[in-house]
């Protein structure tokens, strides 16, 4: 069962033109699928359309076998948009409540905390290496850990599809290494599929077993291999950028 699967999708906002047509893809468990593709190409809106946030013009979505407008099984997806500021900066939580937050869209009324619920939430900030922050104010933390906290946030409801939208805009060196070796971790343990965003071709072929490059239309969708030989990929982006993308940090070309 493919975990994202979309059908010729279309998309247009109202009295707007197309933003991409022809798009069609699956993703399963263990894939790492990396949205490329210029700014406005339609990126954010692609994500905002698989979280049923915007409805496509064309085309279906499906999640976990569900048509998208009819999916509400939401504590299976995890989702970090773009430039987080999705908590208000004077909110005085600790660290450790806030990625507990995480937990609240599982549980019914009344939504209380229990210890275990406070364990799990301990264990996603070591796993994103603030353990010895877990008592700091939030607000008080740097960007960079600040986008960690809410990576545990996310975690901790171990969700089985986990949306990013440049995830690493925000994040300072050692975060940026810290978050992509976590997703690289999830990533090999096969359960779990994840989707982001990002303009970093180089972090794009680090860290994605798959791409899709976005254009106005799909222009690209498959695996790096494919991607490293697609003539029209070196046509788009140039031999400089394909080989960025290319080139791992091991020093083989792909
Ligand atoms: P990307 O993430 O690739 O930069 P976006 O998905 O943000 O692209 O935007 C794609 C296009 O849709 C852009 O031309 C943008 O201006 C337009 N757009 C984005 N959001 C809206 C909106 N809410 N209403 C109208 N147009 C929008």
């Amino acid at each position: 069962m493919p975990t994202v699967k979309v059908d010729n999708l279309y998309f247009r906002y109202p009295n707007g033109p197309d933003v991409f047509g022809g798009v069609s893809f699956e993703v399963g468990k263990g894939d790492s699928l990396v949205v490329l593709g210029p700014n406005g190409s339609g990126k954010t809106t692609l994500l905002k359309a698989l979280l049923g946030l915007e409805t496509p013009y064309e085309g279906g979505i499906s999640l976990f076998d569900t048509p998208v407008a009819r999916f509400s099984d939401w504590g299976r997806v995890g989702y970090l948009p773009q430039n987080t500021r999705l908590l208000n900066p004077h909110f005085p939580a600790t660290a450790l409540e806030v990625a507990a937050l995480g937990l609240l869209g599982g549980k019914k009324f009344p939504r209380r905390f229990t210890r275990g619920d406070m364990d799990k939430a301990a264990a996603a900030l070591d796993r994103v290496g603030l353990a010895s922050r877990a008592d700091r104010i939030y607000s008080e933390l740097s960007g960079g850990q600040q986008q960690r906290v809410l990576l545990a946030r996310l975690l901790v409801g171990e969700p089985e599809l986990i949306l990013l939208d440049e995830p690493s805009s925000a994040l300072d060196n050692e975060s940026r290494a810290m978050f992509f070796s976590i997703l690289d971790a999830i990533n090999a343990a096969g359960k779990t599929t994840v989707l982001w965003i990002t303009h970093d071709m180089g972090e794009a072929g680090r860290h994605a077993s798959k791409l899709l490059y976005l254009d106005g239309k799909m222009r690209f969708f498959g695996d790096m291999e494919g991607f490293c030989h697609s003539s029209e990929m070196g046509a788009v982006l140039g031999p400089y950028t394909q080989h960025t993308v290319c080139h791992r940090h091991d020093g083989a070309p792909k």
